[in-house]
């Protein structure tokens, strides 16, 4: 898309560009752009990279490392990130906990916490969903009961990404069953090298380790971690998600990946089936990116912005769209994702079905995609 923008914001752009490209290891942006897997050391360096520059959490409160920039800024740094290959910083610390714990936060939680969760010296991991409670979280039942001055944990959380990682966990947990059941949850910060905490691996259908189940037995959480008020968790929990289904929709990274598709079908890309297929998914990138321009990207009064709904829901279909592309591009090689380094076939197309295969999830998480089009009949059609 090419958007009119003043002089100042094309200045902007060059500059975030040019810093992408240049200051952020091309060892890491090859890995993102050829769709290889980051290790943990490599996420770590990026975000570092961009916080050392004020470019990892611009969406926060300037106190705490946020930029004061309009929102149509914000769209280009996020953009021009992805466009670049630089990893968006871990949404975990950047796009859940970071903006829960300075709007909701006391202020020793928010020294103790928010510098070293922009700068990824502290791994979050997100403790929501349990097996009988995804859709359903306000049914969540791991408990928390008072000890003294600490909360005693038992329960189990499932899904949860990239726990193998994780340092610390923010968690949903039951601290009153005996009311109505949203007004019964709290959110603890959890250590997860705390006794009787254990991680899990849980495989995937594209062979990797991406999730985990993480199961507390009898683990002793010092009452000051509590974010928020006593049972005001569901408040926190729906702030939450509403940013985080803004952060789901990776438009830049989508369009990234559909200019790499077409430059590898070569002369393909102007046969008709496939140039007509292929000008849908920019049309519908490009309407998709006109929406996202008009979401506010983080709300801040605690309550998600209804097109936040719209941008999951669109962004992860067209993720899929694309992928779905790319294994049709591959053809038969698709198939063989196992080949080695000594294959005759490209490297790109190796790639292609174990994407396709780990990106089904991206409509279910963050809130499927059933429930955000209930959330859109509801909050914005008044269905
Ligand atoms: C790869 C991956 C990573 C994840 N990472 C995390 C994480 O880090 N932390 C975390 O807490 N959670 C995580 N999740 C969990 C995710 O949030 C849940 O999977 C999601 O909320 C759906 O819940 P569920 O799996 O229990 O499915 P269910 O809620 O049991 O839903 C099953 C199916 O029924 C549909 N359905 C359910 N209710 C309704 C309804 N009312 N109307 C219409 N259809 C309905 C759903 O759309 C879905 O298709 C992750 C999930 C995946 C797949």
């Amino acid at each position: 898309m090419q958007l009119a923008l003043s002089a100042e914001d094309q200045k902007f752009r060059e500059e975030m560009r040019t810093f992408f490209t240049t200051e952020v290891s091309e060892d890491i942006r090859r890995a993102v752009i050829e769709g290889r897997e980051l290790t943990k050391e490599q996420i770590v360096e990026s975000q570092q990279t961009l916080n050392k520059a004020g470019l990892a959490v611009p969406h926060w409160p300037t106190e705490w490392g946020g930029q004061d920039w309009s929102d149509l800024q914000r769209h280009i740094w996020n953009e021009e990130m992805q466009r670049a290959g630089v990893p968006t910083p871990l949404a975990f610390n950047a796009s859940m906990i970071g903006p829960v714990i300075a709007q909701f936060g006391s202020q020793e939680i928010k020294e103790r916490f928010l510098p070293k969760t922009a700068n990824l010296d502290i791994w979050w991991s997100q403790g929501f969903s349990e097996p009988d409670a995804g859709s359903d979280l306000a049914s969540l039942r791991t408990t928390a009961v008072k000890d003294g001055d600490d909360w005693i944990v038992n329960g189990q959380k499932t899904w949860t990404t990239l726990g193998q990682h994780g340092d610390w966990i923010f968690t949903l947990v039951r601290t009153d069953p005996d009311v109505k059941k949203q007004a019964g949850i709290s959110m603890l910060l959890i250590d997860m090298t705390s006794p009787g905490l254990t991680v899990r691996p849980i495989e995937l259908i594209d062979g990797g380790h991406e999730v985990n189940e993480v199961w507390f037995e009898d683990v002793r959480v010092p009452a000051d971690n509590l974010v928020g008020e006593l049972n005001s968790g569901w408040t926190i929990a729906k702030f939450l998600l509403g940013n985080e289904r803004v952060g789901v929709a990776p438009v830049g990274t989508t369009k990234r990946i559909l200019a790499r598709a077409k430059s590898l079908a070569g002369e393909r890309a102007s046969e008709p089936l496939l140039a007509a297929r292929i000008a849908e998914l920019e049309n519908d990138l490009l309407a998709l990116e006109l929406t996202a321009l008009r979401v506010v990207a983080h709300s801040s009064d605690g309550e998600p912005h209804p097109a936040s709904s719209v941008l999951k829901l669109r962004g992860t279909e067209l993720q899929q769209a694309v992928s779905e592309l790319m294994v049709d591009l591959a053809g038969p090689a698709s198939i063989a994702s196992g080949a080695g380094a000594d294959s005759a076939l490209e490297e790109w197309t190796h790639h292609t079905t174990p994407t396709y295969l780990n990106l089904r999830k991206a409509s279910i998480y963050g809130g499927s995609n059933e429930i955000q089009r209930q959330i859109i009949a509801r909050t914005i059609l008044g269905l």
